[in-house]
């Protein structure tokens, strides 16, 4: 496991966009951590280093957002946020399920907790914990 403090939102992007170098298709990152945590801005920045050209915004009323990549194998990127989810068994409606099987994709998860008994064995965890206003702790393992 890796750990991490960045002081900005401009710092959280800038580990992102490096951590986005390692990743190859088929592959799922998942962001825990509260409202305000840093997830989406880690996003971001993720986005950014593979190559997605389109502004990321929060996706919690569509839940899935999908994006393209440019210049990598990995084509797609979707970014999903699970917060309004009420019950476990609402993925199936989702389409999520299907992605995450993807082998040319990226998939990233806020609120990985409400996948349940979908959670993927093969997975990134990224974790943040808020040390300030501005002071992030993030760690990284791959499980
Ligand atoms: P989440 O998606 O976890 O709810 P957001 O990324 O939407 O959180 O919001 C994080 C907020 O905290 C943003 O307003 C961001 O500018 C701010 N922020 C301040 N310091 C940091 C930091 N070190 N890392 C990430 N975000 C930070
Ligand atoms: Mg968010």
């Amino acid at each position: 496991m890796q750990k991490f403090i960045t002081t900005s939102a401009q710092e959280t992007q800038h580990l992102a966009e490096t951590f986005a170098k390692k990743l190859s298709g088929g592959t799922i990152v998942l962001l825990y951590g509260d409202l305000g945590a840093g997830k989406t801005t880690f996003t971001q920045g993720l986005a950014k280093g593979l190559g997605v050209e389109k502004r990321i915004i929060s996706p919690t009323f569509v839940i899935i957002r999908t994006y393209v990549v440019r210049n990598r194998e990995s084509k797609f990127f979707y970014h999903v946020d699970l917060y309004r989810l009420e019950k476990e068994s609402e993925i199936e409606g989702t389409g999520l399920l299907d992605i995450i099987k993807q082998e040319n994709a990226i998939v990233v998860i806020e609120w990985p907790e409400k996948l349940g008994s979908y959670l993927p064995k093969k997975r990134w965890e990224v974790k943040f914990t808020p040390l300030g206003e501005d002071k992030r702790e993030i760690t990284v393992e791959k499980l």
